[in-house]
This record gives structure tokens, sequence and C-alpha cells, in this order.
């Protein structure tokens, strides 16, 4: 037989679910391999502070956090390695994926494998969102960074709604810039956001640059598309919430997702509409997306893989 590896837990993904399950389940005696795929330690290495992460009182660089869990899930001998789950097939026990050429048959299979938010791709925006100066896809991650500042929101769903709700607590106004001429969100945000008086509303917008003196963000360029007429708005932080990737292609055509391609998990658990194969993190979670409820449902997942190999003794 080719080169088959045969092993009893793995998981993919080396975001905060990743390690966390990893945590769990090499203190549970499961012998976990982790494959950490083309990113490794996930989003959190993509910002520098995390400042809503308990138990760092004076926050920790995003990559700092990552490598902390990482030492943690080695300490108990998980087996992290790097690699990039090319394929699967969950049609019959036991689950088999592929690493490039490499088959590994594994008993539990614990998905961890993040999403990828959505930017709108000007040079000017990547550059600012590699220099920590200023953009940022995470109105709850990042918003308390610009509190009493001037800052602008792209984006018309219900997602960017209740982020621009978000910033309007802690900014001192938002500009929320939307490309056609109405909102794609439910009624009830609409209606939210156009009475909140601290957010001011340009319809029909596009953002064509982001300005700044090359560290940080001073100022974005619009333009009105019914118009073209181009303004400058002053803030210091761009926030885009035009959604999110999960990074599910791969398992698709075994495992249920919704239109959008987010794991469909047994509500309350990390459990999927496969036997074995548990789901954490970003990869499942439509609705909170940060590192500490990836983590929690790490826990989970290597807890309702725990019990799964179980039955199978
Ligand atoms: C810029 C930024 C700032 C943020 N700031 C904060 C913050 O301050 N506080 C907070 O709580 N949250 C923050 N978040 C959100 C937080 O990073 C995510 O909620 C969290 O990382 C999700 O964890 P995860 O383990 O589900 O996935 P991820 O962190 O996305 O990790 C996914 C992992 O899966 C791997 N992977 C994907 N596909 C494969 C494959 N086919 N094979 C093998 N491996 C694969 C990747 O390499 C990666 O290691 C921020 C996010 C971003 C982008």
């Amino acid at each position: 037989m080719a080169n088959i590896e045969k092993i009893k837990c793995l998981i993919i993904g080396s975001g905060p679910a990743g390690y966390t399950a990893a945590i769990y389940a090499s203190r549970a005696n499961l012998s976990p391999v982790l494959y950490q795929g083309e990113q490794p330690g996930g989003q959190l290495t993509t910002t520098n502070e995390v400042e809503n992460f308990p138990g760092y009182p004076e926050g920790v660089m995003g990559s700092e956090l990552m490598i902390h869990l990482e030492q943690q899930a080695k300490r108990f001998g998980t087996d992290i390695r790097n690699g990039w789950i090319t394929k699967v097939d969950f049609s019959a026990l036991p689950h088999k994926v592929w690493v490039e050429d490499k088959e590994i048959h594994a008993d539990a299979v614990i998905i961890a494998t993040g999403a990828s938010a959505k930017y709108l791709g000007l040079p000017s925006e990547q550059h600012y969102l590699k220099t920590g100066g200023g953009v940022s896809a995470c109105a709850v991650c990042d918003g308390f960074f610009y509190r009493n500042q001037h800052v602008a929101i792209v984006g018309a769903g219900d997602s960017a709604c209740e982020e621009a709700l978000y910033l309007a607590n802690i900014c001192a106004n938002v500009t929320m810039l939307v490309r056609r001429d109405e909102f794609r969100a439910s009624q009830i945000m609409k209606e939210r956001v156009l009475k909140n008086e601290k957010i001011k509303v340009l319809f029909n917008t596009e953002t064509e640059e982001i300005i700044g003196d090359g560290q940080v963000v001073t100022a974005i360029k619009v333009r009105n598309n019914k118009t073209n007429e181009s303004t400058e708005i002053p803030i210091t932080g761009f926030f885009v919430a035009i959604g999110h990737k999960p990074n599910t292609d791969v398992f698709k055509a075994y495992i249920d997702t919704d239109e959008v391609g987010y794991i469909k998990n047994v509500p309350g658990t990390s459990l999927t509409n496969v036997k074995g194969v548990f789901v954490a993190g970003d990869a499942a979670d439509t609705r909170y997306r940060q590192a500490i409820t990836a983590a929690g449902s790490g826990c989970m997942a290597a807890l309702d893989a725990e019990k799964y190999l179980m039955t199978l003794e």
C-alpha cells in the first residue's frame, strides 16, 4: 500500500481553535496530529495587538499569543506539522485525508480551518492593513483603538450595519460607505443605522484610495458613482465589512455547509453531518468570529472527538 499513516485524531488548522483542540486532545491521550496549513498561527498572526483575549491584562501581540498556544499544545505532545490538506474522503471510516500525496487515515477529524475576511483589494488598503496603521476587517477587535476618533466603514449587509453601530458607540463618528443606492441589510438594521446620529451613510459611494503618511491612515478618497464626484474624508480608521470566506471548499463534497460555505454544526456542539468529523472556530461561526470563541469551540471539538473515539473502542 502507498504511503498511508493511521492516526486517531487529526486536527486541521493552527488558529486558536486548532491549537486549543490540540491542547485538550493531547491531554486526553488522543495523540493528535495537527496540520498548520499555509498560515501557521492563523488570522491573529496578521494583526498587531490583541487586547481582548483573557489572561493578558496588558494585551499581547497576535503572533506572540499564537506562539504561546502552539507551545502549550506541543508541551502535551501534539505532533505539529507543516502541510496543507488538499483532498478528503469522508464517505467511510476511517476518514481519509491527503496532504499533497501523503494519505492519512484518521478515526476522528477536527476541522479548524477558519475564514478569511474579504477586502476591497485596493493597493493602499493592503498597504495600511500590513502596517497595522488603520485598516481593519473587525470592528469588535479593533474599534477600541479608534475611540473618540473619526472612522469609516464599507459594507451594506447586516454585519456591516452591526459593526457600524458597534463603532458608533466608541468613535466620534462613523461614515458608512454603501456602493448601491440601498442597504442589503434587514429593515430593522437599516433603521437602526439611519436613526443613529453618529452614523452618516453615503449611498452610491465607492472607496478609491486610502490616504495616509505611509504608516497610518489620515483620510479616504471616495467617489459618488452617480455624479462621479470625488471627495476626501479625514478619518483614522477604515473598516471593511463586506463579508468573509470560510476556508471549507476542500470539505464541501461531504460536509453540509450554508450557502456562504460555513460548516453546519449541531447547535451547541461541534458535531457535523458526518460521524467522527467535528468543526471548531470561524469555519462554522457566522456570528462571533473572535479568538476566544474559536478557542472555546476548539475545546468543545476535542471533547466531542474524545467521546466519539470512546464509542469506537
Ligand atoms: C486582522 C485581524 C485582527 C483580529 N483581531 C482580533 C482580536 O483582536 N481579538 C479577537 O478575539 N479576534 C480577532 N480577530 C479574529 C480572530 O483572528 C479569529 O476569530 C480567529 O483567528 C479564528 O480562529 P480559527 O482557529 O477558527 O481560524 P484561523 O485563525 O483563521 O486559522 C485557520 C487555520 O487553518 C489553516 N488552514 C486553512 N485551510 C487549511 C487546509 N486546507 N489545510 C491545512 N490547514 C488549513 C490555516 O493555515 C490557519 O492556520 C482578528 C482577525 C483579523 C483578520
